[in-house]
């Protein structure tokens, strides 16, 4: 079975994948089907935060699997309530809506911001990413995402990250919400200054919009914080979560303060599999995980190492725990290197590293991947 070419014949051409077909994981480790292993520093996009075919994660998913997998939303189960209950522990957040993905969560999002104010203009940051749905997408930045599916949603102004002044410009009081990425990930990785995040609450009280911090790709620990919000200090009037929320496993979240909750209504949303038993079963044993083998204060302490490491060989470094960019000439050309010496990668641009691998990564791991980094390096140089 050459599934190279079985793929080019049966799947939409929509990816462009590394020349790899991974059977199994543990840990930080991948392998393929010829058992040669590799680290993982991606975690299928900054998702499998605690490693690979975890046991407590397999034990509780597995023992829900055999009681319950879905019945819906038409009734109450018992693993989302649980989930939300944790969920408001964690996220300071009060009430919350179950989805299957990230782009779900901020379509639930933009919907509840036009509800609640009624009014219909969006405000996002340029270099923002927020999902490739018609709603999401038409907050999302890149042209070439969006042009062929026009006309999206509208209106959308975009503001220059970090940039007050543009942001006084294009805020007003036909603001629904202003939408932002604590840490713009597929940009690159480049966190916020806490001026511009101050300057989105002032101009709140002077507007009167909802602030949506998309925590989508930041959220469970990745920054070397439950949530980056908890960097800054502030409560938005909307969360969306995803990716790591699972660890691996799909599964969406819209969290939302009290008063906002208030003003929607019966009907106005829904989702079919939101909130499944299977799937918050899922989380609350990624939650469960994070918390008992401390993955948050890993997250922080192993990514300022890595950070540190990465200094000594690119100039530009940037991040907030296990969420690290870092500039590389070529950085195509690293990740299909790197992937031959067994180390998988990630590039965001032709000169731009991600590393966003599972927060059980330990500097032993960050000490292979820089050697391998070097090795690299003198051959292309
Ligand atoms: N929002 C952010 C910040 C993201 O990084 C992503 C995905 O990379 C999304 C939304 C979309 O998530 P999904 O691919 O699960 O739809």
């Amino acid at each position: 079975m050459d599934i190279f070419e079985l793929e080019k014949e049966y799947l939409i051409p929509f990816y462009r994948r590394q020349r790899v077909v991974f059977v199994r994981g543990e840990g930080c480790w991948l392998y393929d089907e010829n058992g040669n292993r590799y680290l993982d520093l991606v975690a299928g996009i900054a998702c499998v935060s605690i490693g690979h075919s975890h046991p407590h994660f397999i034990k509780r998913v597995e023992e829900q699997l055999r009681k319950l997998l879905h019945v819906s939303n038409l009734f109450y189960t018992v693993p989302q309530i649980e989930l939300a209950i944790r969920l408001r522990e964690i996220t300071g957040m009060d009430k919350f809506f179950f989805c299957n993905s990230g782009t779900e969560a901020v379509e639930c999002a933009l919907k509840i911001s036009r509800k609640v104010t009624g009014r219909k203009k969006f405000v996002a940051l340029k270099n923002s990413f927020h999902g490739r749905t018609m709603g999401s997408l038409s907050v999302t930045w890149k042209e070439k995402f969006r042009k062929p599916f026009e006309p999206l949603v509208y209106p959308v102004d975009f503001v220059e990250p970090n940039n007050i002044d543009d942001l006084e410009k294009k805020v007003d009081d036909d603001t629904a919400c202003v939408i932002i990425e604590p840490v713009q990930g597929e940009a690159g990785v480049y966190p916020l200054d806490e001026g511009f995040i101050k300057a989105v609450f002032e101009e709140r009280y002077e507007h009167d919009f909802l602030i949506v911090f998309d925590e989508v790709q930041t959220g469970f620990g990745r920054t070397g914080k439950w949530f980056a919000k908890d960097h800054y200090r502030v409560k938005p009037d909307i969360m969306t979560m995803a990716k790591a929320m699972g660890s691996g496993f799909p599964i969406g979240c819209v969290g939302v303060k009290n008063e906002v909750a208030e003003k929607v209504e019966v009907a106005e949303h829904a989702s079919t599999f939101g909130g499944n038993p299977l799937a918050c079963v899922a989380s609350l044993a990624t939650i469960d995980v994070i918390e008992n083998e401390n993955l948050i204060e890993n997250s922080d302490r192993v990514g300022r190492y890595f950070m540190e490491r990465l200094r000594e060989i690119s100039d530009d470094v940037r991040g907030l725990g296990l969420m690290i960019g870092a500039s590389f000439e070529n950085a195509f050309e690293i990740v299909n290197k790197a992937l031959k010496r067994g180390v998988v990668m990630n590039a965001t641009s032709e000169n731009n590293l991600r590393f966003v691998p599972p927060l059980i990564l330990n500097e032993k791991h960050v000490d292979l991947a820089i050697d391998v980094l070097n090795s690299i390096l003198k051959e292309i140089n």
